[in-house]
């Protein structure tokens, strides 16, 4: 057992030198990712767990152990090119690697774990319900960043929910809100559906994520689909906090009337926005003889006429939603560098069981 371990993971710390110039170390065992957010890098990431591929880089020296099969979620290209997963590898010797989308720039929140308490559960629709968590300390954090969150000795493994509610305006900074969603079969989504877990002890570990809004002029597309909603509605908060003067067209898909909540908040962010705010919810499921006037189908289907190229889309819900509407922009030559967004990946999209 014990040569195993040895042969699995170096026990020296170990280098890791980011495009050329940047130096972080490695802890035994400690994957790439790990270590970079450990030392304020702000390697892209999304999920953590293997499952999204948002933080493959290219091995250029040295070698890896990789924690789960990475040929699951990288192209035969990308691995002959030698593409790895950074939350997956974990340094066997000093190594080298190139990051594409190495941002500089962004928010650079302490990552801390508070041991919270459920002070709130209020239903937002039948499958939704907000969850507020006192905390004993401030947890900074961008609008558009996740926390793990865990219910010890209920449930160990952590599972990602993105904050709810803009830092700058929750009503003090002992608190933080998450819109969680019932997934079919799901251990805490279900769980965290009924009212008994008020007063639950719960541990909050973040910031995390790369989902968080990039200074710059062009109109904003938003697509959210779900309890997508929550990032999104918290990184427009917090756009207004800033005055930012950017046209918004925000896309906002649901199956049915009874899937549309928050409408209220966002319709007192449109009126707050010192310029255009289209809020357009669409229904995919809505009965035909109802009375709903709006947009029926999918958010793809109110993309191609609201878009005219130079936007910034900013995008957050159930991953395919958010494939089918990267495929719908590519048709429309949106490139890659103007699309940000979340998938909502749980443990039936990922490669590895949360860690
Ligand atoms: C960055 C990020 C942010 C997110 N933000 C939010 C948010 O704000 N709100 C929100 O509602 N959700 C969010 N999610 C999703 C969330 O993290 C959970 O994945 C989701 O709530 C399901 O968790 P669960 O414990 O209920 O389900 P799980 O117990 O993890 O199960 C999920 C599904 O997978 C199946 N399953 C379980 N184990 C396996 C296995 N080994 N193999 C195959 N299938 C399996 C289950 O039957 C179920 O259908 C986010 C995810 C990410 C990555």
């Amino acid at each position: 057992m014990f040569m195993m371990l040895k042969e699995k993971f170096s026990k020296k710390p170990r280098a890791v030198v980011l495009n050329g110039n940047n130096r972080i170390m490695t802890e035994p065992g400690e994957t790439i990712l790990q270590a970079g957010l450990r030392q304020n890098i702000r390697l892209p990431h999304n999920c953590r767990v293997g499952g999204c591929a948002e933080c493959k880089c290219k091995l250029v020296s040295g070698k890896v152990k990789e924690l789960t099969e990475s040929a699951y979620i990288l192209s035969s290209e990308e691995m002959d090119e030698g593409y790895i997963l950074a939350c997956q590898s974990v340094p066997k010797t000093d190594i080298e690697i190139q990051v594409d989308r190495l941002e500089t720039n962004g928010p650079n929140h302490e990552v801390k774990t508070i041991q919270g308490e459920i002070v709130g559960h209020n239903r937002l629709t039948h499958d939704i319900v907000r969850i507020d968590i006192a905390l004993p300390e401030p947890l900074a954090y961008a609008s558009g960043q996740y926390a793990e969150l865990r219910l010890p000795g209920i449930i160990d493994q952590p599972r990602a929910y993105s904050f709810a509610v803009a830092e700058s305006v929750a009503q003090d900074n002992s608190s933080v809100s998450f819109f969680i969603r019932e997934v079919p079969g799901g251990e805490m989504s279900t769980h965290m559906q009924d009212n008994t877990v008020i007063g639950s002890p719960v541990s909050v570990e973040g910031p995390y994520g790369d989902f968080w809004l990039r200074k710059a002029v062009e109109p904003m597309l938003c697509v959210a689909g779900g309890s997508g909603l929550a990032p999104l509605k918290s990184l427009l908060e917090e756009a207004v906090t800033q005055n930012i003067q950017r046209p918004v067209t925000f896309l906002f898909g649901a199956r049915t009337q009874a899937d549309l909540y928050c409408v209220t908040d966002i319709e007192k962010l449109a009126n707050a926005w010192p310029t255009d705010f289209n809020f357009i919810p669409v229904l995919s499921n809505e009965p035909i003889d109802s009375d709903w006037q709006g947009l029926r189908g999918f958010v793809t289907d109110g993309i191609e006429e609201r878009v005219k190229g130079d936007e910034k889309v900013y995008m957050c819900g159930p991953p395919p939603m958010i494939d089918a509407t990267i495929a719908a922009l590519q048709t429309l030559n949106i490139q890659p560098t103007q699309i940000y967004f979340d998938k909502f990946l749980d443990q039936s999209h990922t490669s590895a069981p949360a860690a």
